[in-house]
């Protein structure tokens, strides 16, 4: 067969521990043999991000930016530990922040649905995508404990130096506690576009919840932000895709999610989001088989696992044991990546190839082929626990049949 051919590069981001091993395994099993493969290559593993001060990681995010579609493998985020266990410089931030800041993306973490691993919510047959509005609100607060007899008030001081006040409360008898929340709009609206535009991206439709009758101005800014963009900008290509905005108050949103059967974008403010999607990942069984892209406001994405870098089972691999560790959100973010990069190039068969690595590896699980923790939750009978690389090869052999 011959190969299939590229025209534009991808970015490839490599990264740390498990995730890094997983990643050349995919490469060299299920990528390489295929596809001609043009990818300008990051190192994010945690040594060279040391070796350049982090400016690969830099580069990495404005290369993404340049050429529009990337692919990302888990990254250590040192903490002290990792600073004395890989000799740092300096306690580098988290990578997946710094690509977020430069690229202004939200975003979207779907899971991987297969046969055999029912969710604990057994009506959700069909993935719940949520995507979670990454700025401000409580995660970038100024809050206070005050003593009793305190007044608090709530003070800004517009350009012309005029100040306007409100009391949150008058602290008579007992003390307390407050705090002070923001958002901006442009940060909303750019939060809002991603979303719909990832709803066209995947014709899905899209849900977006908050508690706006409660909180008079500030959520109701959010509601009335998503509302004013759909309807200049959104409305006539969703009833061309024949999907639908869908905004309610978010104690409902709670209920109609549990009671459906999935197959929409949960649009989430931050809070929300941080909450419920460790919510929805929990129930569809395994963080393992769970994908995540971050998408711009201007089209960008980086695809990558929602997972980390597994460090459990690299110190096992480290010392020789065998690992059965789970590469089926690092190929998803693979296959994802390609696909992209082929419907932006017009290269139809690479968006085939992307398609049927995709239904080889859910076909080999479901045939019963799976890493130790499908297995824990698989309820085929004719289940087979395989190690890490030999699930790998178990795809190739089924993806081969089907080419
Ligand atoms: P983790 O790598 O997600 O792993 C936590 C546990 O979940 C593992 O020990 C394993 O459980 C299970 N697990 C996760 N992915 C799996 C897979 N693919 N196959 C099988 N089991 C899997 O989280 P962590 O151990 O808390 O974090 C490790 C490092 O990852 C940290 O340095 C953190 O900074 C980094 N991290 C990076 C990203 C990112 O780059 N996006 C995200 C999160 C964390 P068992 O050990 O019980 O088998
Ligand atoms: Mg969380």
């Amino acid at each position: 067969m011959e190969k299939i051919k590229m025209t534009t590069p991808l970015v490839e981001m490599d990264g740390d521990e498990m995730t890094r091993i997983i990643w050349k395994m995919i490469k060299d099993i299920l990528i390489l043999p295929y596809v001609d493969l043009k990818s300008e290559y990051y190192d994010l593993g945690l040594e060279y991000r040391n070796e350049t001060d982090d400016k690969v990681t830099f580069d990495s995010a404005y290369a993404t930016k340049k050429y529009g579609v990337a692919v990302k493998c888990a990254t250590i985020t040192p903490n002290a530990e990792r600073v004395k266990e890989y000799n740092l410089k300096e306690m580098w931030k988290s990578p997946n922040g710094t690509i977020r800041a430069i690229l202004d993306g939200t975003v979207f973490r779907a899971p991987i649905i297969v046969k055999g691993i029912t969710p604990y919510i057994p009506s959700w047959t069909k993935p719940i995508t949520i995507a979670r509005h990454a700025y401000g609100d409580v995660y970038k607060n100024t809050e206070m404990q005050v003593p009793a007899g305190s007044k608090c008030e709530i003070v800004c001081t517009d350009k012309n130096g005029k100040e306007i006040r409100q009391t949150i409360h008058e602290f008579t008898d007992s003390a307390g506690i407050i705090q002070g929340l923001h958002n901006i709009d442009k940060s909303i609206a750019s939060f809002a576009r991603c979303c719909f535009n990832y709803a066209l991206d995947t014709k899905q439709d899209i849900w977006f919840a908050t508690k706006d009758t409660i909180s008079k101005k500030y959520d109701h800014r959010f509601k009335d932000i998503f509302s004013e963009i759909f309807e200049a900008e959104y409305k006539e290509k969703f009833d061309a895709a024949g999907i639908e905005y869908f905004y309610t108050l978010i104690d409902d949103a709670v209920a109609r999610v549990v009671r459906s059967d999935g197959g929409y974008i949960w649009a989430c403010k931050n809070y929300d989001g941080d909450v419920m999607s460790d919510m929805v990942a929990t129930a569809y069984g395994s963080l393992a088989m769970m994908t995540s892209v971050l998408v711009s406001p201007d089209g960008t994405y980086e695809y990558e696992a929602a997972h980390g870098t597994v460090q459990r089972h690299y110190y096992k691999h480290l010392k020789g044991e065998e690992t059965s560790t789970n590469s089926v959100a690092t190929l998803f973010a693979w296959t994802g990546a390609l696909r992209k990069r082929g419907e932006l190039d017009g290269l139809s068969d690479l968006c085939d190839f992307a398609n049927k690595l995709e239904k080889a590896t859910i076909d080999t699980i479901e045939s019963g082929i799976m890493t130790g923790d499908l297995y824990l939750l698989s309820s085929l009978e004719n289940k087979k626990k395989v190690n890490t690389e030999d699930f790998l090869i178990a795809v190739n052999e089924t993806l081969k049949a089907m080419l």
